[in-house]
């Protein structure tokens, strides 16, 4: 279990000299229980206490590496319950599932797709993060060459299935550079399996159908120090391993319960019978609290709603998503092409870029920062008002690319018109364009015609 905040205050030197950013040890003693501070916040714990402590300092739910490389990911280091209670820290990961049953052909169809999917929104790239490989066949020989097959298709990570203790060993030996994630150590194997985890470095889960199991095994892990760990939990019951995820996060934070404070793998492929339904239930566990969603396809129509819906989700709501403040040119712009404004908040200025990509009409388009928020938002907060807009129009640089001196102002935001112009002075004239950024191709192409 992790220390209270009056255990942590007894170990940290009580000299209350603020250096940490707290008035006194105490209040740091508390935020660090809490999970809200590093302990190397404080320069002055001594190397004793600094160990003592490290336990403390770490986050109710363990973080958790899987693969290697550029397309490794992390899961856990959770510390709320709620995203607005402050944030969500990683992502939960999908895998997409492969039976060593399929064949080549159809293997590597898979493969391709899952290689394949990136699509790009608001700025970030949305994909699948991992391949499941599932030893159905229950024949060693066959899930030893195709897990070697898919390795040398993709560098996604790879979720290694088997009840084979024998191949999963062999197989993380050969892979532990690429750190696969074996499935699963349970009562019955823990042991050889916690000889497997400490060999080869590779992340374990460990499988138990009730709290029980699940604590008499993490119990086994700590006591061997092994902290790459997973959780499955569950009979593959929508209702009962939604309600497992809860009580596991609910443990971990509220509780401070270690034994419970670690990712988890759902399965999805295997409590649906369609992927609409499979669709579903995903995106249950994506809102509580699955760290790995397995799927059974990578298939456009199911996996793109689950990617945008983990993008809001997983958005840190304290950090308006932003762009950078500069001029866009959008379409090979010229010195008569029209001139636009907008804000920074990165939504605004996708579907804005969008629209005027849709138009075909050339533009140059002026994104001005005012920390990440939207047009009539920053307008309200008095960081989109006349004054500031002339002060950035003048120093953005636009005046050396175009001959033209007239600017669309953003519809929502007309009653800027006459102010501007009086601000921005030298021949500039203020045109207000629509207010919805549907509107915008029709407007320009009948503004240029
Ligand atoms: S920096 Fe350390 S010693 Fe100083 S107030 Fe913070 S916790 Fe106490």
């Amino acid at each position: 279990m992790a220390l209270s905040g009056l255990e942590i205050f007894k170990k940290l030197p009580k000299t209350n000299c603020k250096d940490c950013g707290f008035p006194t040890c105490l209040a740091f003693a508390m935020q660090l229980a809490a999970g809200k501070v590093e302990l190397d916040k404080c320069p002055h714990v001594s190397e004793e206490a600094k160990s003592e402590l490290e336990e403390a300092s770490q986050p109710p739910i363990l973080k958790v590496e899987i693969g290697n490389g550029d397309d490794a990911f992390v899961v856990g280091e959770e510390n709320v319950l709620f995203r607005h209670d402050r944030t969500f820290v990683n992502q939960n990961a999908f895998a997409v599932n492969i039976d060593d049953s399929l064949s080549d052909g159809e293997i590597e169809k898979v493969i391709k797709k899952v290689n394949e999917t990136e699509y790009e929104r608001v700025g970030q790239i949305l994909k699948v993060d991992a391949i499941c490989i599932n030893n159905k066949s229950k024949d060693a020989g066959k899930f030893k060459d195709i897990v070697k097959k898919v390795s040398s298709l993709t560098l996604k990570p790879l979720v290694l299935m088997s009840g084979d203790l024998q191949v999963l060993g062999d197989l993380a030996g050969e892979l532990k550079d690429k750190k696969p994630l074996l499935h699963a150590a349970t009562k019955e194997n823990m042991d050889d399996f916690i000889k497997i985890s400490k060999d080869t470095g590779c992340p374990i889960v460990v499988r138990g159908e009730t709290f029980e199991d699940i604590l008499s095994l993490t119990e086994k892990i700590r006591e061997n120090g092994i902290k790459n760990a997973v959780i499955d939990i569950g009979k593959r019951d929508l209702k009962e391993d939604f309600f497992n995820q809860i009580i596991l996060r609910t443990a971990a934070i509220k509780k401070k319960n270690r034994l419970f404070g670690y990712p988890t793998i759902v399965f999805p492929n295997e409590m649906a019978e369609d992927s609409l339904t499979e669709a579903l239930i995903a995106s249950i566990f994506v809102s509580k609290y699955g760290s790995i969603i397995v799927l059974s396809n990578a298939e456009a129509e199911n996996i793109y709603p689950l990617l945008v819906y983990r993008q809001n989700i997983y958005t840190d709501p304290r950090q308006p998503m932003q762009v950078e403040q500069k001029i866009y040119e959008i379409g090979n712009p010229d010195e008569n092409s029209p001139v636009l404004i907008t804000t920074n908040f990165s939504l605004t200025y996708f579907i804005i870029s969008g629209e005027i990509e849709n138009s075909r009409v050339p533009c140059w388009l002026l994104v001005m920062d005012v920390e990440g928020q939207s047009v009539l938002t920053a307008w309200a907060a008095g960081k989109f008002i006349p004054e500031l807009i002339a002060q950035y129009i003048k120093k953005s640089g636009i005046e050396e690319k175009v001959k033209t001196r007239k600017l669309i102002i953003p519809g929502y935001v007309a009653q800027l018109q006459g102010e501007l112009e009086d601000e921005l002075e030298e021949g500039w004239s203020i045109i207000v364009g629509p207010r919805e950024a549907g509107e915008v191709p029709k407007f320009l192409k009948e503004y240029v015609s």
